[in-house]
């Protein structure tokens, strides 16, 4: 997907909180919304063509949890009922990944996962979509498609709802991308913070409020 394909949210866009349909438990939380609910179903819509069309094999669709297990239902939702490039139908099944980077302050770019061995040894052959919510410094994406390769699977696609533009960027670029968004923090539509939002509908940007009401 050539990045004129994305859409390129900037820096300043965004419409008032009280021109939506909020939790009230989160009225003081948010500065804006950036990605409406109705434009993140739309866009998913797409991003299912898009998929369906250069896809000519069954797919195992890997969700990366927690983050995308909303989108990732929503886009799972659409692709079942779409046909590929030859005009058929594209056998799905599902894999539910729990991706985590080692934190120190180095980072190896090394990642555990919560598959088993033996769930990851029958990628092998397989064509794989990962789905995941946001692409950030793309040091998770990096890490998990090196090794999901490992077990030697047909192919490896990935599709982002959101990339971010930041200059902590290592320049990676999942095949598909829903939205790019300009280098700020993002809730909403299951992406949290410290556990809350998850609740909300739209891609919201937190306040300086709701980071201090749930810091940990
Ligand atoms: P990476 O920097 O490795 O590309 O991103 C790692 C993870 O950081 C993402 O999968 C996501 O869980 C989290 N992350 C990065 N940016 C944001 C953001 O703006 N909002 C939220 N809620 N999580 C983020």
């Amino acid at each position: 997907m050539n990045p004129s394909e994305w859409i390129d949210i900037k820096e300043g866009d965004g419409h008032p909180v009280e021109h939506f349909v909020i939790p009230p438990h989160y009225s003081k939380d948010l500065d804006r919304v950036l990605v409406s609910h109705g434009l993140i179903r739309d866009r998913v819509e797409k991003l299912a063509h898009l998929i369906a069309k250069d896809s000519s094999k069954p797919l195992v669709a890997c969700c990366v949890l927690k983050g995308a297990h909303v989108f990732f239902a929503q886009l799972m939702e659409n692709l079942k009922k779409l046909k590929n490039a030859e005009g058929k139908s594209i056998p799905l099944s599902f894999e539910f990944i729990k991706a985590k980077s080692y934190e120190n302050d180095k980072s190896s770019g090394q990642i555990k996962l919560s598959l088993s061995e033996e769930d990851l040894k029958s990628f092998k052959g397989k064509d794989l979509l990962i789905v995941e919510d946001i692409v950030d410094t793309g040091r998770t994406m990096v890490a998990l498609v090196e090794r999901l390769k490992q077990y030697e699977p047909a192919s490896v696609r990935v599709v982002s709802l959101l990339l971010k533009k930041t200059d902590r960027s290592n320049r990676y670029v999942p095949d598909y991308v829903g939205f790019a968004i300009p280098d700020l923090f993002v809730v909403g539509y299951c992406l949290d913070y410290n556990e809350y939002f998850r609740d909300l509908d739209h891609i919201a940007v937190i306040s300086e409020h709701g980071k201090k009401a749930y810091a940990v």
